[in-house]
């Protein structure tokens, strides 16, 4: 067995929205057999429910009834054979695509933002790390989910071009999109994700910085596996 299979670590990525954190992350995990989690769906998957009761309207969160409701929602993640990735359930239901629409795009934010839906996830993203092997992306992963990972990654690129990918991405899906819409929301999203008082995004002192402004997939997934490698040299079994 190769060293990368034998010692098992945590891989934190953080960064700014529509950088292809997942995308990246979803990649590493396979390679390396690494479970993935996906940390940005637990928040959407939150806010979808939200909206389906009525508890966030234009990002006016109904916080009473969040909170008296919170216990009751159920996330996991199961296996989708189609796609080989492993696809969100909000209280059994499978909501991948769902939360993925613009309206929880517009509103889940908010919903991070506050402490007791933040706390409520973040102690089961850490019982999902307990084992190590698992690649998690998120705002705050390397910071407060696992200030201890191994690898810190933390990821950025030009708005444009995050907007430019996401556009493409949807038009590829035949969803109607504006280019400045996503671009305003992607904006909006790391604003407010910036400047919230609960764990806000920050790059942790001891993340290492990736701008993938100008590189293919191919060279961010070859950077972040040297990384691993010099980790996991370097790393207590
Ligand atoms: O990663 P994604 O863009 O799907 O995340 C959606 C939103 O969830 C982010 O804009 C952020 O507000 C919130 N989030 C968070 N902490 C995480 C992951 C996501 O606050 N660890």
């Amino acid at each position: 067995m190769t060293e990368l299979g034998k010692k098992k670590i945590i891989i934190a990525i953080d960064g700014y929205s529509s950088c292809g954190k997942s995308t990246v992350a979803k990649e590493i995990a396979k390679q390396l057999g690494y479970i993935f989690i996906d940390s940005g769906a637990m928040y959407r998957a939150i806010t979808l429910d939200c909206l389906r009761a009525g508890r966030v309207t234009n990002g006016i969160v109904d916080l009473a009834g969040l909170q008296e409701h919170l216990d009751q929602i159920r996330i996991n993640f199961i296996f989708n054979p189609a796609t080989l990735h492993n696809d969100i359930c909000l209280n059994g239901e499978n909501v991948e695509l769902e939360i993925r629409q613009l309206e929880v795009a517009q509103n889940v934010s908010q919903v991070a933002a506050i402490g007791v839906v933040r706390r409520f996830l973040v102690a089961q993203q850490q019982e999902m790390g307990k084992s190590k092997g698992i690649v998690m992306d998120g705002r705050d992963i390397g910071t407060v989910v696992f200030p201890k990972a191994e690898l810190k990654i933390f990821m950025t690129a030009d708005p444009r071009i995050r907007a430019q990918r996401r556009y493409d991405e949807m038009v590829a899906k035949n969803e109607a999109v504006d280019f400045e819409e996503i671009l305003s929301n992607i904006t909006a999203r790391d604003r407010f994700d910036e400047n919230r008082e609960e764990s806000p995004l920050r790059r942790a002192e001891d993340a290492i910085l990736l701008d993938n402004s100008h590189l293919t997939r191919e060279e961010q997934f070859s950077w972040i596996l040297e990384k691993v490698e010099e980790k996991v040299k370097n790393s207590c079994p």
